[in-house]
């Protein structure tokens, strides 16, 4: 039976404790306290998500699958208490048993698998589409290893160590060993005609792989609603490949699904990459249609039932593999296998940048998946023929569009042809995607492109991580914005009230004395929370311009030092960041923040006023301490890069203000907002694509006295004595002319900076501008976004049961 209150749920949580492990109460470790009330949780939970799965069946609604090569999950234990309403009864339950609480969740090891905005997009809307009563389940690999743990070893370098995230046990997932199904990989292809002159396609020799299937519960706030995550685990098959030893097929299974490809940004190794793609993709495709065929016996009405979203293009493999169950498994002809595969598939870019964008080699793709590969192909053909019967004319349409392209399968190509529904995730994005990207397409087929700007679940960024705030909110505005977060525009009313502004700045006050705990605990660094916490917090990437941030703390130092007579208000200035391995530049960044930080915090000329804090493995539970405990939010990618962000929006949401250029959906958040109530500086999209011919970044070192001297400290070994370790970044400056216009937007930052200092010292004015933030932040909830999605690209409607 399910605990109902306090009493209940004590008895029942010592009651399984001692049958879990035999022993008493007290005697069992945290890790296992944790454990079972985890699988109490989930057993709790169980009965609604039977009862979602006979609603979704009864009503014959139709489900949308989201696969994501990534879900950033975080910690799950506090979100599923307070999403099912039993936070209350657990923690006071446990209070009494002499337990305490957060000592138990902080047993959890986040689920890292992801790097990063992706993945963490697709997290926020598990937890929103449930909210919002919306059947939408993810379709993702079970990751032995999540994303490196980040360690900075003496000399400041990150080392990364595997993330075992599962070691202790996952008690949130249920393995469905009945639902597992077969992968094939290698091989070839035979095929042979019948009598009809219909072809038949048969993969022999092939690898068999066996997807298990492990369920997780996606718990909806205030609601029944229980969607399904499906991580694919890769098991040997009972017989190996005759052509294969046999310990390199058990070695080749293990591979599969053994970690998280740790780069987001850049096209990313070869066969067991793709290997990985495909076999999520393949085995959600057919359990997706075995599910359909067990309420319906046709996979006609496919269309109408089942809408799959791919989340970038690392699964848009489930376009062919879609066409080949269609048709060679269930008889389908080619055309009525295409129309239904486009009427299920829709397609979201997350990104503009060339090198980014996913390619193929056919060589590849034809070996490792031979019958694939001649679906694209075929796919590709008819394309061209298609091209040519609506625009006979024009050849280059097929240069730049087809979907085969110099022998490299282009993806994102394939995904916008086969989709009905292509979107970007801010409306600057989409304004690219529309205008550059995608530009022919788009002009063949305007209807097809629509944005979604992207969003976060405001229960995780801030009702639950924030309660100082969540409280002060309620006691001004009703609790009505908990359960409909579009109500917190209601602040609106209350910003200009003086108690109101200083009740939040000491619930900011509280916040940033908790992250200042939190960074003593981590690097030994003391902080003084009276001092502006300016915080960026996001991937390293060039792009992301982490370097012009420290460039700017350097010249802070330096003119400190020089000038005797020079104050600036106290500043904490404070990184998270992690690196793809492979990435040197990245790496150097990084090495560079942390040596700046060892000087700087050392010298007692200026550790009163600047402090510099790296933070180590920055991840999602960090993140819900390190957002609400900000001031400032760093958002200072080269405009026209950073396709949306969602950092920028949980740093806004807990009142911090917004420093950042007009790129992704700090676009948005500045209209919305108004110029008053943020700082924007730097170049504009259509101001760097003006530019970019004539620019040259030596100008800026003989024009600005200030970039030369912090430019020098990367070659005459400022930082660590050694004057050839940061070489890269001048180089990456001046001799590759600064790809990201870091020297062309330095001026205005220094600039963005001092407005910041002038503006936070106005401790009444600053707090209305956070509250303003605050109030103009219902937009950027995932309860929104995903509600769009559902209305406008997949059909679906809410469900009550
Ligand atoms: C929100 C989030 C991101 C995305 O941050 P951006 O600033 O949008 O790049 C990345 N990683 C984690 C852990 C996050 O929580």
């Amino acid at each position: 039976m399910m605990f109902r209150n306090k009493q209940e749920f004590k008895k029942e949580f010592s009651q399984r404790l001692i049958e879990a492990y035999g022993t008493t109460v007290d005697q069992t470790h945290p890790t296992e306290k944790y454990l079972v009330l985890g699988e109490m949780v989930r057993d709790y939970a169980s009965v609604n998500w039977k009862d979602t799965k006979v609603a979704v069946s009864e009503n014959q609604a139709k489900q949308v699958y989201y696969f994501s090569m990534e879900f950033l999950l975080g910690r799950m234990l506090t979100s599923n208490l307070r999403n099912l309403g039993i936070y209350d009864i657990v923690t006071e339950g446990l209070e009494e048993l002499g337990i305490d609480y957060e000592n138990l969740a902080s047993m959890e090891r986040d689920a890292g698998l992801g790097n990063g905005g992706l993945g963490r997009l697709a997290a926020c809307f598990m937890d929103s589409a449930a909210t919002e009563n919306l059947p939408v389940n993810g379709n993702c690999i079970r990751y032995q290893c999540g994303l490196f743990r980040q360690r900075i070893d003496d000399q400041g370098n990150q080392v990364e160590v595997p993330d075992m995230w599962m070691r202790i046990g996952n008690p949130w997932e249920v393995r469905k060993l009945k639902h597992s199904v077969d992968v094939k990989f290698w091989g070839n292809v035979e095929v042979h005609g019948d009598e009809n002159g219909n072809l038949h396609f048969n993969h022999v020799n092939a690898e068999h792989i066996l997807a298990v299937p492990y369920d997780m519960p996606m718990i909806g706030a205030g609601t029944k609603m229980t969607n399904t995550l499906r991580l694919w685990s890769a098991e040997a098959a009972d017989e190996s490949p005759s052509w294969m030893d046999y310990r390199e097929y058990l070695s080749e299974v293990n591979q599969i699904c053994l970690n998280v490809y740790p780069d987001d940004s850049t096209e990313e190794g070869k066969y067991l990459r793709l290997k990985q793609q495909y076999f999520f993709v393949s085995a959600g495709i057919d359990s997706i249609i075995n599910t359909h065929l067990k309420q319906y016996d046709t996979l006609d009405n496919l269309g109408e039932k089942v809408s799959v979203q791919l989340n970038d293009t690392h699964p848009v493999l489930a376009i062919p593999e879609l066409m080949r169950v269609l048709m060679d498994d269930y008889g389908y002809s080619w055309d009525r296998a295409q129309a239904i595969t486009m009427s299920v598939m829709s397609y979201t870019n997350h990104t503009v940048m060339s090198e980014a964008l996913e390619k193929w080699p056919v060589e590849y793709v034809q070996k490792l998946l031979p019958r694939i590969y001649m679906i694209i192909d075929e796919l590709n053909s008819r394309y061209g023929r298609f091209l040519n019967e609506r625009y006979p004319n024009r050849q280059d349409l097929w240069y730049s569009t087809r979907i085969i392209d110099n022998g490299m399968i282009h993806m994102a190509r394939l995904a916008v042809i086969m989709s009905h529904a292509v979107n970007g995730v801010a409306e600057i994005h989409t304004g690219l995607l529309e205008s550059e990207l995608f530009h022919e397409y788009y002009s063949m087929w305007p209807e097809k492109f629509t944005n979604k700007t992207n969003g976060i679940t405001p229960r995780r960024w801030m009702l639950y991580s924030n309660p100082e705030l969540r409280e002060m909110l309620k006691s001004h505005i009703g609790k009505g914005f908990e359960t409909d977060f579009s109500k917190i525009e209601k602040l609106m009313n209350h910003v200009d009230e003086p108690k109101l502004q200083e009740e939040f700045l000491r619930v900011k006050q509280k916040r940033k004395e908790i992250l200042a705990a939190y960074i003593q605990r981590s690097t030994g660094i003391i902080v003084d929370p009276s001092s502006i916490f300016d915080s960026q917090a996001k991937r390293l990437h060039a792009y992301k311009r982490q370097l012009l941030n420290i460039m700017h703390v350097i010249y802070l130092y330096q003119r400190i030092k020089s000038d005797r007579n020079f104050r600036i208000y106290p500043h904490t200035f404070i990184f998270a960041a992690k690196a793809a391995p492979s990435y040197v530049f990245a790496k150097k960044v990084i090495k560079l923040i942390n040596c700046v930080s060892k000087v700087v915090n050392s010298d007692p000329d200026v550790n009163g006023m600047l402090k510099v804090v790296f933070l180590p493995n920055y991840s999602v539970s960090m993140s819900e301490v390190l957002m609400n405990g900000s001031d400032v939010s760093e958002q200072i990618s080269t405009a026209g890069k950073e396709a949306s962000g969602t950092g920028n929006m949980k740093f806004m949401m807990n009142g911090a203000i917004t420093l950042g250029t007009l790129d992704g959906a700090t676009v948005e958040i500045d209209r919305l907002v108004g110029r008053e109530n943020d700082v924007i500086f730097g170049m504009t999209v259509e101001e760097i694509e003006s530019f970019r011919q004539t620019y040259r970044a030596m100008d800026y070192v003989n024009g600005d006295e200030r970039i030369r001297k912090v430019l020098n400290t990367f070659i005459d070994g400022t930082w660590n004595g050694d004057r050839d370790d940061f070489r890269t970044i001048y180089d990456e400056l001046l001799m590759k002319n600064d790809e990201y216009f870091v020297l062309a937007d330095f001026d205005s930052y220094v600039q963005a900076q001092e407005q910041i200092s002038a503006r936070y010292q106005d401790r009444h004015a600053w707090a209305r501008s956070c509250l303003i933030n605050i109030a103009k932040s219902g937009y950027f909830s995932s309860d929104r976004t995903i509600c769009q999605y559902a209305d406008e690209i997949w059909n679906v409607k809410p469900l009550k049961f």
